[in-house]
This record gives C-alpha cells, structure tokens and sequence, in this order.
C-alpha cells in the first residue's frame, strides 16, 4: 500500500534559488557591472527551472565532474540517477564572454535581452558534444533534433554553477505555468496525496483522455496533474496556447471538476525516448506528483527508439515515482470504446489510430478530424486557423 504524503523531492529537498524581491531588485542593479550573456533558448528556460527547484537536487548547471557521471554512468556524483546532462554554454561567437573567468558572477539575458537569473561560475570547462548526443540521445545522427542542436546551437565551452532567479520568464502560457512550490500547495490545499502526473506535447486525442482516466479510476490515485511541455518550437509543432486551450477545453468538458491541475512546463522537449521518459518523471516528482503516465515511445522521434525502452527503463532505475505503463491506444468500432492490446481481441481494420503527423497534414489539408479521436471543442480549437508553427 502507497502511503507517501505527495511525492517527496528528488533527493530530498527542494532547491528554491528564486530571489526574494528586495534581494532580486539589488541583483538586477548590479547586473550593469556584471558580463551578461544571452545563452541559447534552451539554457534560458533550463535556468529558470533550476531556481525554482524543477530540476531538483541540481541546483545549477552541472560541472564537468557531474557531466561526466552522468554520460557515463546515468547517475548523479552521488549515485542518483540522471540521465540528461543539464549545461549552459557560451555562445561561440560571443568574444566577450570568452573572458569569462571562474568565481564570476555573470548575469543571464533573457530573449529581450534582459536579465533575468545569475550564474556563479564555479567551472569553465570544454565537454564532448559527441559523448553528449551518444550518450544521453543514443546518436550522433543530427537529423534528431536535440542532436541537430548540440552539434550547431550548443557553444563549446560550458559554464558551471548555481543559478538564481531575479524574475520569472514571460512566457507565452504565464497564466498556466506554475512553479513546484506552487504545485505543491495547490495539491496539498486540494487534499491530495497521491498525485498522476501527465507527461504531452499536443492536444488532446481520446486515447490520451482514456489513460488520464483509467489512472484515475485507481483507488489510490487522488488527482491528476496535466503537464504538456511547452517550450522551443520546431517547425510543425502546434502553437503553446493552442495545447493549452485544447486541453482546458478538454478538462472543463469531461473531467470531475478538483480532480485535474493543468500546468504547461515550458521547456525544450528532449526526444530521448527512455532517458528523457525517466527525467521527466524525476521533474514531475518535483512538482510533488508520486505516479507517473509512461505509454508508447514517450519523449520518442522518427525511429531512434525502442517504443517501449521508455517502459523498460523503470525497471533499470528507482527514482522513487510510481510508473503507469500503457500500451499503446486507439479506439475500437468493434468493442464501440477506447482499448489496448490488453483489452481488445480485434484486428486493426477495427481501430481507428492516427498519428500526430497525420492529424497535423489533415489540419493543413482542411480535411475533417476524426471525432471518434478527438472531442469536438478540440476540433474547433485546432480549426481556429495559425495552430501550427509553419
Ligand atoms: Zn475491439
């Protein structure tokens, strides 16, 4: 019997570097003395979500210690798992940063170029781009996205350090986007304890609803915590406040009312299929949730994947969260419901499965969406016209 009290931090404790807003005012005057660098995007949002504890116990980018524990042994110096290296670089062509020298205080620029967060460099330090991308994505192919980044938007030079947070980043889906501590007490004023935390990157189908809900017809499961990861867009990708009004639309329309928290978690998506499935239930643990939704190639691209090494790696690893496996979903015309392999005898003529990318071309081809797949307020979102980043 589960008698955990929300899901306790990642190593204990959470990390809360956000400054209080006297102190925050001091720093951001003294930021004008400060080298201040405008890393890349993903390093900005990564910053943020340091500060305030998300990424718990980290509480900085990693130095070349915990760099190399991770790449090589999928383990913290401490022996925690962790399998994403989280680091910020210096831009290459940013001669000033260059200087930049251990002990500094370096304030961080936003897109707008303004401060947002300080990092104390505690280590310059070069790392291994190609270890990164094989390691922690399982290729160097840069047709995968995160790869494609490393090898072209990723600096050479790393910076090491804690990071604190002046202000928060104004961020496209701000109403929706709460930090752990905020998470926390929204779940304890609810009376939850045990919490299912929800891991997406689009709109809602009916398969996802029917996981959601077949998690939350667990006796044990108090709530549902919905978080779609919003943050870099690539192109192809539906606009931030499309996932979120096709979601809220979704949890006002179907959902018991005190039984689902919506959040957006606006980072970049790692595609690293098992890897990136394991470091976001390690997040998720952090926003307090003690369940966590794995289906099909979670945090999977294209074919790198092994669609249930996602499901496997829990096995390999304890991070102290409890996995919900899923096999992959559709809607059956024969059995008339939402079904797997594990509750469905029929073939696949009787299922209707569409896939993202398909769903995407029928969007752009103005055909009509299925609405044995999709709710009808979904539908009439996605319809909306300027969904997609093209
Ligand atoms: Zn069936």
């Amino acid at each position: 019997m589960n008698m955990r009290i929300l899901g306790e931090p990642y190593g204990g404790a959470l990390v809360d570097q956000v400054l209080p807003s006297e102190e925050a005012d001091q720093k951001l005057r003294e930021t004008k003395d400060m080298t201040g660098i405008q890393p890349f995007i993903d390093f900005i949002y990564d910053s943020e979500k340091i500060a305030n504890g998300a990424y718990s116990p980290l509480d900085g980018f990693v130095d070349s210690t915990t760099f190399e524990s991770i790449v090589k042994n999928n383990r913290l110096p401490n022996g925690l798992p962790w399998t994403i290296p989280i680091i910020i670089t210096i831009p290459n062509e940013d001669e000033k940063a260059k200087e930049i020298k251990e002990g500094e205080e370096i304030a961080l620029l936003d897109w707008d170029k303004r401060p947002f967060a300080i990092l104390n460099v505690s280590e310059k330090f070069q790392y291994s781009k190609e270890n990164f991308a094989k390691t922690a994505y399982g290729t160097t192919d840069t047709s995968h996205p995160n790869v494609y980044d490393i090898f072209y938007n990723y600096g050479s030079t790393a910076l090491a350090g804690k990071v604190k947070l002046i202000r928060r980043l104004e961020l496209p889906t701000v109403k929706y986007e709460l930090s752990p501590k905020e998470t926390r007490e929204l779940f304890k004023a609810k009376g939850w304890k045990n919490v299912v935390a929800y891991q997406c990157r689009n709109p809602p189908h009916t398969a996802h609803e029917y996981i959601q809900k077949v998690s939350l017809e667990n006796s044990e499961i108090d709530g549902l915590f919905i978080q779609p990861v919003i943050g870099r867009l690539k192109k192809g990708d539906y606009k931030p406040h499309v996932i979120m009004e096709a979601y809220k639309q979704v949890v006002d329309g179907y959902y018991p009312k005190d039984k689902v928290v919506l959040s957006s978690l606006s980072i970049t998506m790692r595609y690293a299929g098992p890897k990136a499935a394991l470091f976001y239930a390690i997040v998720r643990k952090n926003y307090g949730a003690t369940h966590y939704i794995v289906g099909r190639d979670q945090a999977g691209v294209g074919k790198f994947y092994d669609p249930y090494a996602c499901h496997k790696i829990f096995d390999e690893f304890d991070v102290g969260i409890t996995p919900l496996r899923y096999k992959e979903t559709f809607y059956c015309r024969a059995c008339r419901s939402m079904a797997t392999e594990n509750t469905c005898p029929h073939t696949q003529e009787s299922h209707v499965l569409i896939s993202q990318t398909k769903m995407r071309e029928m969007l752009k081809k103005g055909m009509e969406l299925p609405t044995e797949i999709l709710r009808p307020e979904v539908i009439k979102v996605l319809n909306q016209g300027d969904v997609i980043l093209e």
